[in-house]
């Protein structure tokens, strides 16, 4: 039996990771300030004799250094997440996740803990060579517009987990996650998916950022986690190394809102938006976002397996169950 250590892991992505690991006979604990993350999200594993949660900050090194010191493996994926909170909080996010990743690299150094830090196909920025590989130069945007200070700060992240890697043979993996969705993700970030099925499960426009003629692909959390698993799984010839994870299948947002409203049987109609009035004047988006997958199938044997269709049917059926608890129906 293995100790995972998951920060991060009350949210969405984390709690999945967890519920797999739980499942197939590891220890899991959790470190989450809930800032984005839920308590639902992991309410099925309170009292789980594998599995503890605490509730601070990745920044209180204390806890880390404790929760560090009993783990095999550390899967970092505590960040501040989502384009909304991003541009809304610049500060806190770099605070976050470039503080927060050193800290936990540092700990992950103490104990020797085999490491995985999540990062975000936004390092790509503005690249228009598709589909974007590992290898590829980055072009982000000017540091006057908050919007880049995710990739930004998810990209120092990366330089620091290789440092650690070379300077103190810490085995590191960098994970680039393209578009996550699935059940249990939360739309009041400025995700699409879950925004778009609670819009049209309560019969309200669907809105659209921009012409939205932007394109991007979805991968089920249920492969990402695969791709989690099979790296946590696999041998020290990953460590060091970075990988895209993510679906192949391209579709435009549009497209995406037509979908929605078709699998959810509702009478929504799609209502564009432009981005100066969702986002702030001068907000920048990329136009598509497809990534080479080669060296993640080369590596592990991973591609993500679940189609579209089956993404928007799970995210509908967890979003009406969620709708009828009458707690829920006044606050997204
Ligand atoms: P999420 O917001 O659901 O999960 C992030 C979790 O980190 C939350 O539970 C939040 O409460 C926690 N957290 C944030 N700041 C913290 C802090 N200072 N201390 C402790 N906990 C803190 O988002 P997610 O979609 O599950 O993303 C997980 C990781 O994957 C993130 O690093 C994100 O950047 C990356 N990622 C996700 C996607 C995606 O499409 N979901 C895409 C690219 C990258």
């Amino acid at each position: 039996m293995r100790q995972i250590l998951i920060t991060g892991g009350a949210g969405f992505i984390g709690s999945h990771l967890t519920r797999t690991l739980l499942e197939r006979g590891d220890a899991v604990s959790i470190l989450d300030n809930l800032s984005t993350g839920r308590l639902e999200n992991v309410d099925d594993f309170i009292g789980h004799e594998r599995f503890s949660f605490a509730f601070d900050d990745i920044r209180n090194e204390q806890v880390l250094d404790r929760l560090a010191s009993q783990a095999h493996v550390i899967v970092h994926l505590a960040a501040a997440v989502g384009v909304e909170l991003v541009v809304e909080r610049p500060a806190e996010t770099i605070e976050t996740n470039v503080l927060g990743t050193h800290l936990v690299l540092e700990a992950a150094r103490r104990y020797r803990c085999r490491t995985l830090v999540a990062s975000t196909s936004e390092v790509y920025g503005k690249g228009v060579r598709i589909p974007f590989d590992e290898e590829d130069d980055l072009l982000l945007g000017p540091s006057s517009r908050s919007r880049w200070c995710y990739a930004a700060s998810k990209l120092l992240d990366e330089f620091l987990a290789l440092a650690t890697y070379r300077e103190y043979e810490l085995p590191v993996t960098i994970i680039r996650f393209f578009n996550t969705v699935g059940p249990g993700q939360t739309g009041r970030y400025g995700m699409v998916i879950p925004r778009f099925v609670g819009q049209a499960l309560r019969g309200e426009p669907l809105t659209v950022y921009g012409s939205g003629m932007q394109s991007r692909c979805f991968c089920h959390v249920a492969d990402t986690v695969e791709a989690v698993l099979a790296i946590i799984d696999a041998s020290d010839s990953t460590a060091g190394q970075i990988y895209n994870v993510g679906s192949t299948n391209e579709i435009s947002i549009n497209a995406l809102a037509q979908a929605v409203i078709e699998r959810s049987d509702s009478a929504s109609t799609i209502k564009r938006i432009p981005y100066n009035e969702a986002y702030g004047p001068g907000f920048e988006d990329m136009e598509r976002r497809v990534p080479k997958v080669d060296k993640i199938r080369g590596a592990v044997g991973w591609t993500a397996n679940r189609t579209l269709e089956e993404i928007l049917d799970d995210v509908i059926d967890y979003e009406r169950k969620r709708l009828r608890r009458p707690e829920q129906r006044h606050g997204r």
